[in-house]
C-alpha cells in the first residue's frame, strides 16, 4: 500500500507555504481549525511583516491579530505566536530547536506540530497524526490506536524511520482526495484491491469518482483503473473540487 501511494502521490508535500523553521512554526500553528489554503494566502504579509522571532514578541497585538483574523481563533493564535516568539528568544537565541523534546515545550506547538516541523523544515523524520492519518491507518488496521501519541509508536514500528515523513504526506494527500471521513470513494480509489475497509464508502466507479477531490483526479482515476468507465465531466468536477480542509 505504501508503495502504490508513493505512485500515486510522487509530489505529496507539506501544503503550508513556507521559507524557513520559523515560517514553518507560524504557519502551522495559524492551520488548527483552517485550511491551509487560507494559511497560505495570509502568510506572505505576515512573513515580511514579522521575519524573526523577536518580531512575534514584540509584536502589536491589535496589528497580528488583524493579520490573521481570517484563520480564524485569532486572538488565541495571536497569543501563541506572541509566547513562541518570546520563548524562542528567551530559551533559544531566536531559532526553533530542531529537537521534538524542545519543541513540544513551545507555546503552542503540540506533538503534531512538533513533527511536522522536524520532518519539513529539519528533515528528521517524524509521523504526523493528523485527523486524516489516524483515520486511515486504523481504517488500514495498521492500529486500532486512537491516541495521536499510541498511533505514532505503533506505525513507526511498522515502517522504517526514512519513510515516516514521506509517509505522512502519502497518507494525509490521500485521506483529503479519496478516503474521506463520511464518504470514501472506495470504488474509484487506487487501493481498492489491498485495502480491509473496501466498502466504507460507495463501490461502483462513478459514484464513487464524484467523491475524489483534487487537481490530481485524473491521474488517480486512472491509477485506480477507472478512468474509461468515467464520464468526462465527472472527471473534470473531481479535478475542480478543494481537496478537503
Ligand atoms: S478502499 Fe475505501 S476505505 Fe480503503 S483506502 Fe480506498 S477509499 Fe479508503
Amino acid at each position: 500500500m505504501v508503495r502504490t501511494l508513493a505512485e500515486a502521490y510522487p509530489d505529496a508535500h507539506c501544503e503550508l507555504d513556507f521559507g524557513d523553521p520559523l515560517q514553518l512554526a507560524v504557519a502551522t500553528i495559524l492551520s488548527a481549525q483552517c485550511t491551509d489554503k487560507r494559511v497560505n494566502q495570509v502568510t506572505p504579509a505576515l512573513f515580511a511583516r514579522y521575519p524573526e522571532a523577536a518580531d512575534y514578541a514584540g509584536a502589536d497585538r491589535t496589528e497580528l491579530e488583524e493579520l490573521i483574523r481570517s484563520t480564524g481563533f485569532y486572538r488565541n493564535k495571536a497569543n501563541s505566536l506572541m509566547g513562541l516568539g518570546a520563548a524562542l528568544v528567551e530559551k533559544h537565541d531566536g531559532q526553533v530547536p530542531p529537537r521534538l523534546a524542545d519543541l513540544v515545550k513551545l507555546p503552542g506547538i503540540g506533538r503534531k506540530t512538533a513533527n511536522v516541523i522536524l520532518g519539513n523544515a529539519f528533515d528528521v523524520p517524524g509521523i504526523t497524526v493528523d485527523t486524516h492519518f489516524g483515520r486511515l491507518v486504523r481504517r488500514w488496521g495498521w492500529t486500532a490506536e486512537e491516541d495521536p501519541v499510541k498511533v505514532e509508536h505503533a506505525i513507526g514500528e511498522l515502517i522504517p524511520r526514512k519513510e515516516w515523513t514521506m509517509l505522512s504526506h502519502y497518507v494525509i494527500f490521500h485521506g483529503r482526495r479519496v478516503c474521506h471521513a463520511r464518504k470514501p470513494a472506495c470504488g474509484a480509489c487506487l487501493l481498492a484491491k489491498d485495502c480491509p475497509a473496501f466498502g466504507a464508502g460507495p463501490e461502483e466507479p462513478q459514484a464513487a469518482a464524484k467523491l475524489v477531490r483534487g487537481p490530481e483526479a485524473p491521474r488517480l482515476l486512472e491509477l485506480a483503473g477507472v478512468a474509461d468507465e468515467l464520464d468526462e465531466k465527472t472527471v473534470e468536477q473531481a479535478a475542480a473540487k478543494e481537496p478537503d480542509a
